[in-house]
């Protein structure tokens, strides 16, 4: 049996002041829920903060993004020891904004999964084809190559979560029917089961791109959909737990 989670994206938003009441009221609106897993991802400025705020509560921290070495030279960076020693549990790797502006390739996003395991960090690995491949009908051409060359030399695939991103649903508000990403979902699985065996059916893959709490709850009916990794609507309180309320009335 597969625990829900909901990964809120904050992506570049929120002061200080901000994050922490955003956090103080995601942390209250969750404390009756029993099940499932809530997981914050606020920019790297406000990670202590919020990291103080979610203390003893059943909201988890993760960053945005991290980098594939412990310490040194690279101007910029945060190291995946930083990230454990201010709080966090997960990190988001290979989001397609990374990928997009910042030109993280397959590469990249493996040296990082590997590292943040290593580590001791849960991995939300994304994934996700372009309106223009999907168009083009090479969809799972390259979700297939991004979760293979993502999780390379992946031994153990326990805590890793993937994220199934389609790139045309990323904050457009054009959100991809629950047979689409039903469809991509379980082909992930597929791919998954033919590396990682039997481990396979254990893994949380969410979908993500323009989910709200009104859309959430015919995704979330879908067999191989275990949650949601939200942007947008997570910068709002409501909005972010109305998606995990009507999870968790679901799963
Ligand atoms: C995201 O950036 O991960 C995301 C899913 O954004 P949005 O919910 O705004 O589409």
């Amino acid at each position: 049996m597969r625990t829900w989670i909901v990964a809120g994206n904050w992506k570049m938003n929120n002061t200080i002041a901000e994050a922490v009441a955003l956090a103080n009221a995601i942390k209250d609106g969750t404390a009756s829920i029993k099940k499932g897993e809530v997981i914050l991802a606020p920019p790297f400025t406000s990670l202590q903060s919020v990291s103080q705020t979610i203390k003893g509560s059943r909201v988890a921290l993760a960053a945005q993004t991290m980098f594939y070495e412990d310490r040194g030279a690279f101007t910029g960076e945060v190291s995946p020891v930083m990230l454990k020693d201010i709080g966090c549990t997960h990190v988001l790797i290979g989001h397609s904004e990374r990928r997009k502006y910042f030109h993280e390739k397959d590469a990249d996003v493996n040296l990082k999964v590997k590292k943040a395991l290593a580590a001791g960090l849960k991995p939300i690995m994304c994934v996700g084809e372009t309106d223009e491949e999907r168009e083009k009908n090479v969809t799972r051409a390259v979700v297939g190559r991004q979760v293979k060359e993502g999780l390379r030399g992946v031994d153990k695939i326990d805590n890793v979560v993937i994220a199934y991103e389609p790139v045309w649903a990323i904050g457009t508000g054009k959100v991809a029917t629950p047979a689409q990403a039903q469809d991509v979902h379980a082909f992930i699985r597929a791919i998954l089961r033919e590396i990682y065996q039997d481990a396979a059916a254990g893994i949380r893959l969410l979908y993500g791109g323009s989910v709200t709490a009104d859309n959430i709850s015919e995704l979330i009916a879908m067999e191989d959909i275990d949650g949601a990794l939200v942007g947008g609507a997570s910068l709002k309180a409501d909005g972010f737990l109305g998606i995990i309320k009507n999870i968790a009335k679901q799963k």
